[in-house]
């Protein structure tokens, strides 16, 4: 079975290229019938948060990318890591290196000086034990010098490194701590990784990990190495392009649906399809699809992404993520009667709206209470002619049956027994009814308001 992990480090909240990362791993295990797990790297104790660690956890949840098992910790096995070097050590594929931070230097100088490598050759590469001093050493891989590695990656094809390239890198330090490159190749093994999605700024790291699994005769994950996302100039995507955290999306109102399509798209592709749902998601990802170029952001087309996922959303499910939205930026709960008015309003508010914040807006009319207080712009269509119009439709109203035809064709005979178009009348009524100039349409909150709420909104503008 396919096992894939998001193993993020915590020294940051979740990037939308992690995010992209995670997607794409979990993507492939949810549609491979595989598992996707998390591993949490925080080896780097100084600059590993908490917070950081819930921040990311936070994201992945947002984004709907459930994980299999408890986050586990790389930190926490530490010594199963020193085990591995351990036992390279005992089976003669790494040695104990005593060279000193000065010697090392001291190498590096003279090729410097001579032009040649300054990748490290340790003296003690061969040294037999018995001819090893007392004092503190590093376990280092004995990495092949001659030939070269071709590894195949799903993304990448095969790519190759002359062996020359490659140090003797250190596993252990002289404290007994596993350097981190260790820690990967381990914890992927243990935990049963059978592929590796990344981003592409791991791939060289990938043949210095080759080097254990070679040693430790283990299986090799696929690998399938990600270009990284750019920003529109084509420079890899930084805070200079804008928003780069999954929160800060989160926080500007994005439903996470469109977000996920969005994400899938970008550097994955399925012919000319841009929007589909997650099960068509996850039946058509394949590591195939992964572009060999980076992809480009474009808010744009991530909010049109956005507008068809609200568009499609079933009402109550929308009305769950719109709630949960405003509740993360701090506003009151919603009265049972906002929620009502929302809820029977969705079919119209959630047409053309790219974010939370714009539906909401639509929203003003089943929001607000009477008085309906209109903002500066709508004020303006409610002039001295229109409120008196406004006044002659009340009693109208109070005959209508209430269907969209029939409100159509009481305020359109009102238009023309006043020489105007209906149109022309839309500003008013939405003065009076949402105090908005923005809102769905009159007919359609009428609708929603129901007659009584209507009329006395109505009233109450035609003063
Ligand atoms: N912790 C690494 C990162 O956040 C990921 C390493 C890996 O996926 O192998 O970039």
């Amino acid at each position: 079975t396919v096992v894939t992990r998001f193993a993020p480090s915590p020294t940051g909240a979740l990037h939308i290229g992690g995010a992209r990362t995670a997607l794409f791993n979990w993507l492939y295990a949810r549609g491979n019938g595989g598992k996707f797990l998390l591993r949490i790297e925080d080896t780097d104790k100084a600059r590993s948060t908490e917070e950081n660690r819930q921040a990311i956890l936070d994201g992945l949840t947002w984004l709907g990318l459930d994980w299999d098992g408890e986050p586990a910790s790389q930190a926490a096995n530490a010594d199963r890591h020193a085990e591995v070097a351990l036992q390279m050590l005992a089976e003669g594929t790494a040695y104990k290196c005593f060279s000193t931070q000065e010697e090392i230097e001291a190498f590096r100088e003279e090729a410097r000086a001579n032009k040649s490598s300054t990748l490290f050759r340790s003296p003690w590469r061969d040294v037999p034990e018995a001819d090893h001093p007392d004092g503190p050493f590093v376990i280092r891989v004995k990495a092949p010098r001659e030939g070269s590695t071709t590894l195949h990656d799903e993304v990448q094809g095969d790519v190759t490194y002359q062996n020359d390239q490659l140090d003797d890198m250190v596993m252990l330090r002289s404290d007994g701590s596993p350097v981190y490159m260790l820690a990967v190749v381990v914890d992927d093994h243990d935990m049963g990784v059978t592929h590796v999605i990344r981003g592409d700024d791991h791939l060289a790291n990938a043949f210095r990990q080759n080097l254990i699994y070679d040693a430790m005769g283990w299986e090799k994950p696929v690998l399938a190495h990600i270009p990284l996302i750019f920003g529109p100039d084509g420079k890899k995507l930084s805070k200079r392009h804008g928003a780069t955290g999954a929160a800060e999306y989160q926080a500007m109102g994005y439903p996470a649906a469109g977000m996920r399509n969005y994400l899938t798209r970008l550097g994955w592709s399925h012919g000319d399809d841009e929007f589909f749902t997650d099960a068509q998601a996850r039946d058509w990802f394949d590591l195939g699809g992964i572009g060999k170029s980076p992809a480009r952001f474009d808010t744009k087309k991530l909010e049109n992404l956005c507008g068809q996922h609200i568009a499609v959303a079933e009402d109550a499910a929308l009305l769950h993520e719109v709630t949960d939205y405003l509740a993360a930026t701090g506003a009151p709960a919603l009265t049972s009667q906002q929620n009502d008015g929302l809820l029977t309003a969705m079919p119209s508010l959630k047409e053309r709206s790219k974010t939370f914040p714009e539906l909401l807006d639509k929203a003003h009319f089943v929001l607000t209470s009477r008085p309906v207080v209109p903002d500066e712009k709508s004020a303006k269509s409610l002039d001295g002619v229109h409120k008196g119009i406004l006044a002659e439709l009340t009693p109208q109203l109070q005959d209508a049956s209430w269907t969209r035809d029939d409100l159509q064709g009481i305020v359109s005979a009102l238009a023309e027994a006043h020489d105007t178009k209906l149109g022309k009348l839309a500003g008013p009524l939405r003065a009076a009814l949402a105090g908005r100039a923005v809102s769905p349409s009159v007919f359609d909150m009428m609708l929603v308001l129901g007659r009584e709420e209507s009329i006395a909104r109505i009233q109450d503008a035609a003063g």
